[in-house]
């Protein structure tokens, strides 16, 4: 699928849990502990998460761009991660250092690394599998595993998550492209596919507009009846 129909599948699934959250009249959810996730600020983070998977795109212009966007947008959470880290373990004295720097390092490692792979990567192969997905989630689970809650943090978690929406929702669209995802690379190689859409055709719109009927109903089905 291309650009477009991602960010609108990404919008539109960033949006369920909001409707869920207006059906029960409360900003945000509980998750364990003390940890909430505000649906609302996840909207816009669904939008470019459901870009993400395509950062492997060829040297297109469009591509490019993607890349450059989601190059910065990486580098900046890595960097902001230690800054974050940093502040926890000298201001909020509550948590030990140990508990928040070495993962805060680990995961900047993890988005260098990413970054110099980039230009080796082909396309729909490891951003596009299951592996990408628990690297991309595991942000949510340190912030909840290792991180006190506090309003940061619960901002944070919130907009990350809504993330992790948007590129989970960009893995279920290209699904219905003739293409197919590779769901369990590296462990099996296989492209999964449930329909035989063709990028940028025809069927393309006429997916589009499936999509915004289904999430209206769903959304409507939420209001109704949760
Ligand atoms: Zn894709």
């Amino acid at each position: 699928m291309n650009g477009y129909t991602h960010m609108i599948v990404g919008g539109l699934s960033g949006a369920v849990p909001v409707a869920i959250s207006l059906a029960e009249k409360k900003f945000g959810f509980s998750l364990g502990s003390e940890h909430v996730y505000y649906p609302a600020l996840g909207i816009l983070p669904a939008v470019a998460g459901s870009l993400g998977p395509d950062i492997d795109l060829p040297n297109s212009k469009g591509g490019r761009a993607v890349r450059l966007f989601l190059k910065s947008a990486i580098t900046l959470f890595g960097a902001l991660s230690l800054i974050f880290a940093v502040y926890l373990c000298f201001i909020d004295k509550l948590i030990r250092p140990v508990n928040v720097l070495f993962p805060a390092l680990a995961i900047f490692i993890l988005v260098c690394l990413v970054r110099l792979l980039l230009p080796i990567a082909r396309h729909r192969k490891g951003t596009h599998s299951g592996l990408a997905l628990l690297i991309i989630l595991s942000p949510v689970l340190y912030i909840i595993g290792y991180m006190s809650a506090n309003l940061l943090t619960n901002i944070l978690l919130s907009i990350w998550f809504g993330f992790c929406i948007g590129w989970i929702s960009h893995l279920a669209a290209d699904t219905f492209n003739r293409k197919g995802v590779p769901w369990l690379y590296p462990l099996d190689g296989k492209f999964y596919r449930i329909a035989n859409i063709v990028t940028g055709g025809k069927r393309e719109r006429a997916f589009r507009k499936v999509c915004v009927v289904v999430f209206s109903v769903v959304y409507l089905a939420i209001l109704i009846y949760v």
